[in-house]
């Protein structure tokens, strides 16, 4: 069932892809950047690219939404593919059409290919909370406090190791099934707030948390929101985020296997019960996990 869904994604987020071949640009010279990529894709959800360069080009780069991700080039006599993850984040992005640009050098010449994506609106649950302005208003010095964490949660982030250490689909990080899904957008006593950017899975407390894939440890926090959390860079622009945990097993800079224990299930942070918040970010863009964790939100 799930590996069908897993499928019907593929199917879907190839669906309409074209191919580009961009020519040196002058005539004659022997210069190929092939790049697949999909048309349209829901605000939010994560996409597959894949480029095929010729044997001699250098300096492979990735460039979308204000980010890019350099991709290792052997430089050997041999066509290489590449298939790199990207998407969008739901609380910063808006609809509309986007330049997805890769720039490859062979000698002094550059070779760009420019695809436009559009990205659609994408139709995300609505919760309405009412709960006293106690729970809900913060102190200057919380707020203070979360800034300082927000900028070196940023820092780790921005991390995008040369090699790729993730493969679909992702494990997953616990086997409970889903609560909260990714781009709830909530509102609390008639504001709206923060659309929700990652998904909760119901794991009762002391659950082991695993790892989705291969990495290292980018990040081990103690924060105002997050509680006890761990983030692990999986390469290309690939970090995963693991938060309200009752402590964490690893250490910042420890390398992890897939499936690794990264620390158990709590309800450290501001929650009102024990659960896991799972979040993964492509190139910064904090995006739906679930289609690349073949489960879906009534499992
Ligand atoms: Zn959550």
């Amino acid at each position: 069932m799930g590996l069908q869904k897993g499928k019907q994604l593929c199917r879907m987020v190839w669906a309409g892809s074209v191919c580009l071949v961009v020519l040196g640009l002058f005539p004659g010279v022997a210069m190929a950047l092939t790049v697949n990529a999909p048309q349209e894709v829901p605000l939010g959800k994560p996409f597959r690219i894949q480029i095929t360069a010729e044997a001699g080009l250098s300096e492979i780069g990735v460039h979308w939404l204000g980010s890019v991700l350099h991709l290792p080039v052997g430089g050997g006599e041999k066509a290489e593919s590449f298939e790199c993850l990207l998407g969008s984040d739901v609380k910063s992005a808006s609809a509309g059409e986007y330049a997805l640009e890769v720039r490859a050098r062979r000698g002094g010449q550059e070779v760009v290919v420019r695809r436009w994506v559009r990205l659609a609106e994408a139709a995300y649950p609505l919760q309405r909370l009412s709960l006293p302005s106690s729970q809900v208003d913060l102190s200057q010095s919380a707020l203070d406090r979360h800034y300082r964490e927000k900028a070196r949660v940023m820092r780790a982030l921005s991390r995008s190791s040369p090699a790729k250490h993730w493969r679909l689909p992702l494990k997953r990080p616990v086997p409970q099934a889903v609560g909260s899904v990714y781009g709830l957008r909530r509102e609390i006593n008639g504001q709206p707030r923060s659309p929700h950017r990652g998904v909760d899975f119901r794991a009762p407390a002391g659950t082991p948390v695993r790892s989705v894939a291969a990495g290292r440890v980018a990040l081990v926090g103690d924060h105002f929101f997050a509680g006890k959390s761990v983030y692990v860079d999986h390469g290309w622009g690939m970090v995963s985020m693991y938060f309200h945990l009752r402590g964490a097993r690893v250490q910042e800079g420890e390398r992890v296997g897939r499936g690794a224990v990264l620390g158990r299930c709590g309800a450290t942070g501001r929650v009102t019960g024990a659960h896991l918040h799972f979040g993964l970010s492509l190139l910064g863009q904090l995006v739906d996990p679930l289609p690349l964790l073949n489960v879906s939100s009534g499992q």
